[in-house]
């Protein structure tokens, strides 16, 4: 992570240092990219993106392949590098390099097919050969986050590179090293300059890119910032796409494997030390089973290991700032009556939060409403699943959920509004790559991963071919009183009627193909 005395932002710094949070010792220093060095890099990846879109999707696939397999060399270097820069244990950033060359796989084999033309209906016009074709859109911006340095904008660039075009990333400054190292591995790899290239820096280089007149950008990181870089994105109609904060709520039904809804919670909130889009932030268990419930957490909670070593289960808040924010929302919750089954305000200890266990929370709770991002997992004890999902829709939040039931587990997850639930598990949706990625509400919009998130990073074209001349639809202006008498009586034999669907169903089936 970078510290400074003055806060990231302030357009005053021109180097970025980068300190390890857990020691506070400093691991490099990194040029902050001014807007002429960003509008450079998306000059040079221009020209990058015309070699690469204009490879096939073999060679393509090639390369990207190339690339996961320099990351798997490279591995004791994230392994150190994410863990000196970010705070967590080389075990969580192993299961980070899992997730991101299973993306890097699925985006390569994937794309192909996923960009194959279609035919599509004519619909009125059926001597028209219609079709939707997928192109490159040319270079996409990435900004990313601290949290998951690896992951996160993998998701992103991974879809992007599969679909043909360049990517300029700009890693948090929190950890600029890890997505240096990103970048490097692909450079490496992939015989096209400029192809993936690094820009680092606090906001100001992010806003920069963000007016940089790229193609898209795929932004990760808070609502705050997300409104700010869509401002900024506006002033040259850049097509943003944004994945943001989450508040995911469990959902423990009566009938739940109560042992396994425990052990998912205490991993799901306190993963990475709770600093995750998607982690367990807020627990709703019905009444019959809340009991067991809160008594099996508690006992595994007892059991987290927090630190530095290699048996650390957490480590450090990569962020300062955040752990004022855990405080506030901690004292809050105490202050309007929780109950702490498991630590308490002591528990912050510098850099380093134990497990904190709440329970008599209720709805005005800030632990209950705002993203904490820390280890707290406030329990709350309801009725029925259906009361939970009311509460857990109240939100302004939707990213990920997850629900634990053995029979209505497909009804509540669908009636929770969130783009992502896992049933009888936490989290799994991320490790899943053909499933898309991303929320509503405050937590965005657009999607990454999976055909949807791929799709995101294309142009879309849409062409009508005449195929023979359709009768009755003329191109010339004609006799504007004959067309209007042609086109009322169209409409109401075509429209007016229940003859529609029937016509347009024979006239679908025999011209589709
Ligand atoms: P942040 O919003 O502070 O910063 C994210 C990135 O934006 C950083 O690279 C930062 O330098 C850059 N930035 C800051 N100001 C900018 C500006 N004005 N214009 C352009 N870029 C700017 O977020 P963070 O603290 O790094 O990350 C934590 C947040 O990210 C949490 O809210 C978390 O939930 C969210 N997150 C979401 C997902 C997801 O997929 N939905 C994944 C991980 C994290």
């Amino acid at each position: 992570m970078a510290t400074t005395s003055a806060a990231p932002g302030t357009g005053k710094l021109t180097k970025l240092e980068v300190r390890n949070p857990s020691t506070n010792e400093l691991l490099a220093t990194l040029p902050v990219h001014k807007a002429e060095d960003v509008n450079a890099a998306v000059v040079r990846a221009r020209r990058a993106f015309e070699v690469w879109a204009a490879l096939s999707f073999g060679e393509r696939r090639a390369h990207l392949l190339d690339y996961r397999r320099e990351i798997v060399r490279r591995m004791d270097d994230f392994l150190n590098i994410v863990q000196r820069e970010n705070g967590k244990p080389k075990n969580d950033v192993a299961s980070e390099l899992l997730l991101v060359t299973s993306h890097l796989t699925h985006a390569a084999n994937r794309a192909e097919h996923v960009f194959r033309s279609r035919r599509v209906s004519s619909g009125m016009l059926p001597t028209f050969r219609s079709t939707v074709s997928y192109h490159p859109l040319g270079v996409i911006g990435v900004i990313g986050p601290w949290n998951y340095p690896l992951f996160t904008p993998m998701g992103s660039i991974a879809y992007a590179l599969a679909a043909g075009n360049a990517v300029v990333f700009k890693p948090s400054e929190y950890t600029p090293l890890s997505g240096k190292l990103l970048v490097e591995c692909a450079q490496a790899a992939i015989p096209v300059p400029d192809l993936v290239q690094l820009i680092t820096g606090y906001g100001e280089t992010g806003s920069a890119l963000a007016r940089a007149k790229v193609d898209k950008l795929a932004f990760t990181g808070s609502p705050a910032t997300g409104r700010r870089v869509m401002a900024a994105a506006a002033e040259n109609l850049t097509p943003v796409l944004m994945e943001l904060g989450g508040k995911d709520a469990m959902i423990v039904a009566a009938d739940a494997d109560v042992k396994r809804a425990a052990s998912a919670a205490v991993f799901g909130a306190f993963t990475n030390s709770g600093q995750a889009c998607i982690s367990i932030e807020r627990v709703y268990v019905a009444d019959s089973v809340y009991q067991p419930f809160v008594d099996e957490v508690v006992a595994l909670a007892r059991s987290i290991r927090v630190g530095t070593g290699e048996d650390a289960h957490y480590g450090a808040m990569t962020m300062e700032k955040q752990i004022d924010i855990v405080r506030e929302h901690l004292k809050d919750a105490l202050d309007k009556g929780a109950k702490a089954l498991i630590g308490g305000l002591d528990s912050i200890k510098g850099r380093f939060i134990d497990p904190v266990v709440l329970v008599d929370v209720t709805p005005d709770m800030k632990v209950m409403s705002e993203e904490t991002f820390g280890p707290i997992l406030p329990i709350a004890r309801v009725s029925t699943g259906d009361e939970a999902v009311r509460l857990a829709n109240e939100g302004k939040y939707g990213l990920g959920s997850s629900v634990f039931a053995k029979k209505d587990g497909q009804r509540l997850a669908a009636a929770v509004r969130s783009g992502m639930t896992s049933i009888n598990s936490v989290i799994a949706f991320a490790g899943i790559p053909a499933l898309p990625f991303g929320g509503v509400g405050d937590s965005g919009f657009g999607r990454i991963h999976g055909d949807e998130g791929m799709r995101e990073f294309a142009r879309i074209k849409a062409t009508a071919e005449e195929m023979m001349p359709m009768p009755g639809f003329s191109l010339s202006f004609g006799d504007p009183g004959k067309s209007l008498e042609q086109t009322r009586s169209v409409l109401k034999r075509v429209y007016g009627g229940s003859m529609l669907d029937d016509v347009r169903g024979a006239f679908g089936r025999i011209f589709r193909r």
